[in-house]
C-alpha cells in the first residue's frame, strides 16, 4: 500500500482508477450522459436536497412540460411551481425559471459557459456552477456536496466537514487540486457516485472500493473517524392549526408567503405558540382574512416536516357564515386539479375530505 507521500503524489493513478470504475459501474440515471446544459442544470437543481428516486419522475415530467430552457423562460411562475409541487424547496424552481429568463434575455438563450457569467445567475452557487460547467462544458471546476466531502475527508484523512467554514474551505481546496483537465465532469460524477454507492456514511464498502489503494483513512484503519462528527441542527417541534372549509367539492385555500413555500396554496393555518388555544388563534386568523366562520375540531392531526421542523397540525372544520371576500390571497380550488400548486400539508388535508 502506498505511504502518505506517494498517496498524495499518485493522483493521476487515483483518477484513472476512479474514472475506470465510473465507466463500468455508474448507475443508469436519466440525466447521465447528458451534455445539454439545461438538462444537466435541471437535474443538479432537483438533486439538491432531494433523493435520486424522488427526483427521477419529477425530472421526466418537468422536461415533458418544459422541454427547453426557452419554454421554461416563457412559463408562468404558477405553472412551474405546479410542476415542482411535492419536491419541496420551491425557491429552487422560482430561481431556475428566473435564471432561464435571464439566459434568454442576456445570453441569447445559450447557457453561458464562463464561470463568472454563469455564477451571476439566480440560484447558482459554487456547487451548481462546478457541476453544470464541468459536465456540460468540460470546465475543470470542482464540486463539493455531502457525498464528495465525505469521500475527500476519508481519502486524505482530513478532519473537515462542510458544516464549518474552515473545513469547507479545506475541502473545496482539495477538490480543486484533484479535478482533472480531461473529463472533469466525469471525475466529479465519479466522486459523487462513489459517495452515494460505496463510500456511504455508515458501513462503507472499502473492500470493493476503487480508491482504497489511495485512501488514507482506510490505510490508517480509521475510516469511522472521518469525516468528524459535528452537532446536527436540532429538530424543532412546531404546533399548528389548520382549518378545512369546503364548498361544492372545493376547498378554500390561501396563498402562502415567506421564503420556503411562497406562491403555493393551502387551507388557512396558523402556527401556535406554546399553550396558545387553537380556536382563538384560528378565529383571529380567519377574521384577519375577512372570513366569518364557525369552526370545530376535526379530531385528527397531520404530522409533516419542513427542513429541520417537525410539525403537527391540528385539523379543524369550518363552515362559512357569509361568503368570503375576494382578496387575491384566497381561492376556492379543486384539490385534484393538477394545475393548482398545493403544499404537502394542503394535499394531506384534502385527503381527509369526505369522499376524497
Ligand atoms: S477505501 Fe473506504 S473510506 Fe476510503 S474512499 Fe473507499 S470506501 Fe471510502
Amino acid at each position: 500500500m502506498p505511504d502518505d507521500a506517494s498517496r498524495v503524489a499518485s493522483d493521476p493513478a487515483l483518477r484513472r482508477a476512479l474514472l475506470r470504475w465510473y465507466d463500468g459501474h455508474r448507475r443508469a440515471l436519466p440525466w447521465r450522459g447528458q451534455r445539454d446544459p439545461y438538462r444537466v442544470w435541471l437535474s443538479e437543481v432537483m438533486l439538491q436536497q432531494t433523493r435520486v428516486a424522488t427526483a427521477t419522475p419529477y425530472y421526466h415530467a418537468f422536461l415533458e412540460r418544459f422541454p427547453t430552457l426557452e419554454s421554461l423562460a416563457r412559463a408562468r411562475e404558477a405553472d412551474v411551481l405546479t410542476a415542482w409541487a411535492g419536491l419541496g424547496y420551491y425557491r429552487r424552481a422560482r430561481q431556475l425559471r428566473e435564471a432561464a429568463r435571464l439566459v434568454v434575455r442576456e445570453h441569447g438563450g445559450r447557457v453561458p459557459d464562463e464561470p463568472a457569467a454563469f455564477a451571476l445567475l439566480p440560484g447558482v452557487g459554487r456547487y451548481t456552477a462546478g457541476a453544470v460547467l464541468s459536465i456540460a462544458f468540460d470546465r475543470p471546476l470542482p464540486v463539493l456536496d455531502g457525498n464528495v466531502a465525505r469521500v475527500l475527508s476519508r481519502l486524505r484523512a482530513l478532519r473537515a466537514t462542510l458544516r464549518e467554514p474552515r473545513g469547507a474551505r479545506a475541502l473545496w481546496a482539495l477538490a480543486a487540486t484533484l479535478v482533472p483537465a480531461r473529463r472533469p465532469g466525469d471525475w466529479n460524477q465519479a466522486l459523487m457516485e462513489l459517495g452515494a454507492t460505496v463510500c456511504t456514511p455508515r458501513a462503507p464498502r472499502c473492500g470493493g472500493c476503487p480508491a482504497s489503494r489511495w485512501c488514507s483513512a482506510f490505510a490508517l484503519g480509521r475510516v469511522a473517524a472521518f469525516p468528524p462528527v459535528t452537532a446536527r441542527r436540532a429538530v424543532e417541534k412546531v404546533r399548528q392549526a389548520v382549518v378545512l372549509i369546503e364548498r361544492r367539492g372545493r376547498m378554500l385555500v390561501v396563498r402562502r408567503e415567506g421564503p420556503l413555500l411562497a406562491g403555493l396554496w393551502e387551507p388557512p393555518g396558523v402556527e401556535l405558540a406554546p399553550r396558545r388555544s387553537a380556536r382563538r388563534a384560528l378565529d383571529t386568523l380567519l377574521a384577519g382574512l375577512g372570513l366569518r366562520a364557525r369552526i370545530a375540531p376535526a379530531g385528527t392531526s397531520i404530522r409533516y416536516a419542513i427542513t429541520h421542523r417537525d410539525i403537527t397540525a391540528e385539523v379543524w372544520h369550518g363552515v362559512l357564515a357569509a361568503p368570503p371576500p375576494r382578496p387575491a390571497r384566497l381561492r376556492w380550488v379543486d384539490p385534484r386539479d393538477p394545475a393548482v400548486a398545493l403544499t404537502a400539508l394542503a394535499k394531506k388535508v384534502a385527503a381527509l375530505r369526505a369522499g376524497a
